[in-house]
């Protein structure tokens, strides 16, 4: 195979990836591919002749771009994977991506999607969930993600971080413009094939005046050697500086005589040996003790630099007062929490993911395991004392539950979780109340687990689904809402308050509006439970549905209060032990009461954990639980706002209303990158799309960041977390 036989040419031709990738193998050199795709707003295209995969080879037109043929064109996802699957016919042993979030998402999905990670197996995609693919991404042996939110320099600096040791070549396939054809990885293989010397690059280049480049090492040192800077340095040349930049990257003394350039996130992590909290301790005693300071230098310096920073700016928060008091509160409250507490954990980890679980309260561990150790027996019926005791305890905790939302007595159902809840209200009700035609409505900013559902209710049955949007203030448009009430809805879910904005809804007025038009309400309570006081008849509600796992309970127990009402207007889908007072031969009887919802055994040591985990809420006060929230919610909103890129999902502005949670976006880092990072200094955060992927759609945006606390957060917590962005901003973009 020799570059002559290649030469871009007009017309279909056949792309030899077969010999290609034998040729990879023999030689035993490995590739790697590097998509820079500086610009999230172009989408990535890839563009062929005809759907049969006969490329057509952009035309040179004399000292210009090339000329694309006429074509179909890819964009996206499906451009991805085109180049995906360029790649994996080259048997390309490595894909580095550099792309800004969006693309970077795109290609990690298509990477693990059409199975790249086991190179040499045929194409295939798999349908795969979102949720895991980052994961899954970032378990792949062979496969990296940077973000390149500055350019081409961060390119550099990243790849001299990782790509030298082993690599022969280095492919870089750049979409300045954007437009990478599988052509282009197709000429760019065979240049770092057979031709890594400059004249065979240089003149590639001229003629196509625009990436991709390619580089061998040879040929880098090569123009080293001839003092040559790079090719087509007669000035009109605008990617001559990115040559030099590259050139730079791989000249290991330029390279050495610039530590900087080495202080990509991997190299700082390892270098790194505290945590953020810990850091936040050392820059107090730093402050408050100079003279005793034991000198740091490197990444630890930085981030107890950027922790005094952060200390001395909490000196200048305006509200001391409250929080001294929030800070008090929550140090006493987190010694409530074994976790927290541990050897592993304590002093270094920072838990901010309270929105997705809370930690879990040691007086309800306590009270599981007393019950499950010397109380434990199936409930109803058992004539002997143990099972009787159960059933007391069982119903002990409905009756404190149903207290502490102000329901009734026989209003809740004990469920898994609030999908599960969620669901009940989609299968006992919805199945007999939602026919053809119907509409159901729900928010733009709904958890999946409150509109999938009904999505798929709606399937069913034939009804619409109607989507209210929320503002960027992270409000619900109350003016769409009601819009959408012209449509007569019969159900309408409210999310009390959102997963992504944390932001209080304004629940009564809305239900109070559904229900002039005759539209029943469930009301996604997840997030409110533990940081909001609730009170079902107040709210107006027909269901409210939660779970004991965000409020500092055990997992796998939820429950659904149940309006009369609405109760009324429902009949269980399935049945079973526990659902009903008599069964005969081919007859039965329900319960009268709610309890009819409750298949099988029900989660009795899980109930009494709850039971614990309320009175504990219930000894705090909701009142001094929304104190601080508010006092360290707004002193971490400040916070944000002081870190450079930080950009904060809705108007946490306003005095009331805060839940403990905000998302946000850090210039156009991928928020994957930034919660590994986080955990790596042991910030506990989330990132993604949140199970809100329709929200984050609606924002152009694929995910966000998303700190969340509990009681036991304290002023540190906040601190560590903020040095923990700061330093990943300034580690990405140096
Ligand atoms: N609704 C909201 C607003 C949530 O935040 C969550 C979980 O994060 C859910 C529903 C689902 O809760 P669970 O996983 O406990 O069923």
């Amino acid at each position: 195979m020799s570059r002559a036989d290649h030469q871009p040419q007009i017309g279909p031709v056949e792309r030899p990836w077969r010999e290609i990738g034998e040729y990879n193998r023999v030689c035993g050199r490995t590739v790697g591919i590097v998509l820079a795709l500086e610009d999230s707003t172009t989408p990535l295209v890839v563009q062929f002749d005809d759907p049969d995969e006969k490329p057509v080879v952009c035309a040179p037109e004399q000292g210009g771009a090339p000329v694309p043929r006429p074509v179909q064109r890819f964009e996206g996802k499906a451009a991805v994977n085109i180049v995906l699957e360029a790649c994996q016919k080259a048997q390309m042993t490595e894909v580095f991506v550099v792309a800004d979030q969006k693309i970077a998402e795109a290609v990690s999905q298509a990477v693990y999607s059409t199975k790249h990670v086991n190179r040499g197996s045929d194409y295939q995609v798999l349908s795969i969930d979102k949720r895991v693919l980052l994961d899954q991404t970032r378990k792949a042996a062979n496969f990296k993600m940077f973000d390149v939110p500055f350019g081409v320099l961060e390119l550099a600096r990243g790849l001299s971080n990782t790509v030298p040791a082993g690599y022969d070549n280095v492919v870089i396939v750049s979409a300045d413009n954007v437009r990478v054809t599988a052509d282009h990885i197709y000429e760019v293989c065979l240049d770092a094939f057979e031709h890594p010397e400059v004249e065979a690059v240089s003149s590639w280049i001229e003629k196509l005046r625009r990436p991709p480049y390619v580089f061998s090492r040879e040929f880098l040192e090569g123009l080293e050697e001839r003092g040559f800077t790079s090719p087509g340095t007669n000035g009109r040349d605008r990617d001559v500086p990115r040559i030099a930049v590259l050139d730079h990257v791989f000249g290991e003394e330029k390279l050495a005589a610039n530590p900087v350039s080495k202080w990509i996130p991997e190299a700082f992590l390892s270098g790194c040996s505290m945590t953020a909290l810990e850091a936040v301790q050392v820059a107090k005693q730093a402050l408050a003790h100079p003279d005793e300071t034991k000198p740091l230098d490197g990444p630890d310096k930085m981030l107890v630099d950027i922790a005094k920073d952060v200390l001395v700016s909490r000196v200048a928060y305006n509200a001391q007062d409250d929080i001294a008091w929030a800070d008090e509160f929550a140090r006493r409250c987190k010694l409530d929490f074994p976790l927290l507490n541990d050897q592993e954990h304590a002093g270094k980890l920072v838990y901010m993911d309270t929105a997705a679980t809370s930690q879990r309260l040691g007086t309800a561990l306590q009270a599981q395991r007393d019950f499950d150790e010397h109380g434990n027996a199936n409930v109803y019926r058992g004539a002997y004392e143990l099972s009787a005791h159960s059933t007391s305890e069982f119903g002990e905790a409905r009756a404190k539950l149903e207290r502490f939302i102000g329901a009734s007595e026989d209003e809740i159902v004990f469920t898994a979780n609030t999908t599960g809840s969620i669901n009940l209200v989609a299968q006992a009700w919805g199945e007999w109340s939602i026919g053809e035609g119907d509409c159901i409505v729900v928010s733009v900013a709904d958890h999946h687990s409150a509109m999938l559902p009904f999505v798929m209710l709606a399937q069913r049955k034939g009804a619409q689904v109607h989507y209210v949007p929320y503002g960027s203030d992270g409000r619900v448009d109350l003016e769409a809402y009601r819009a959408s009430l012209e449509k007569r809805p019969k159900l309408v879910c409210i999310a009390h308050v959102g997963n992504v904005f944390g932001i209080e809804a304004p629940v009564k007025e809305m239900a109070a509006a559904a229900h002039e038009v005759g539209a029943r309400v469930l009301v996604d309570a997840a997030q409110s439970f533990a940081h909001t006081r609730i009170d079902v008849r107040d709210l107006g509600a027909d269901w409210v549905a939660f779970s004991a796992h965000k409020a500092y309970g055990p997992m796998g127990i939820g429950a659904l209060w149940i309006s009369p009402d609405a109760f009324g207007e429902m009949d269980p889908l399935g049945g079973g032990g526990g659902t009903v007072s008599h069964v005969g031969i081919g007859s039965y009887y329900l319960r009268p009461n709610v309890q009819q919802y409750e298949m099988g055994t029900p989660p009795v040591s899980q109930a009494v954990g709850w039971a614990a985990a309320i009175d504990y809420i219930e000894s705090l006060g909701m009142d001094a639980i929304s104190r601080h929230d508010a006092v360290l919610m707004r002193y971490l909103i400040e916070g944000l706002h002081r870190i450079d890129g930080v950009d904060i999902m809705g108007d946490h502005s306003a005095a009331d209303g805060e839940t403990g949670l905000v998302s946000f976006t850090l210039r156009s880092l991928v928020p994957a990158s930034l919660a590994t990072f986080a955990g790596k200094l042991g910030v506990a955060m989330r990132s993604g799309g949140h199970c809100a992927l329709p929200l984050h759609a609606s924002m152009g945006l694929i995910g966000t960041g998303r700190l969340s606390f509990g009681v036991y957060t304290t002023l540190d917590d906040i601190d560590a977390a903020l040095v923990t962005i700061e330093a990943c901003r300034y580690v990405y973009e140096m």
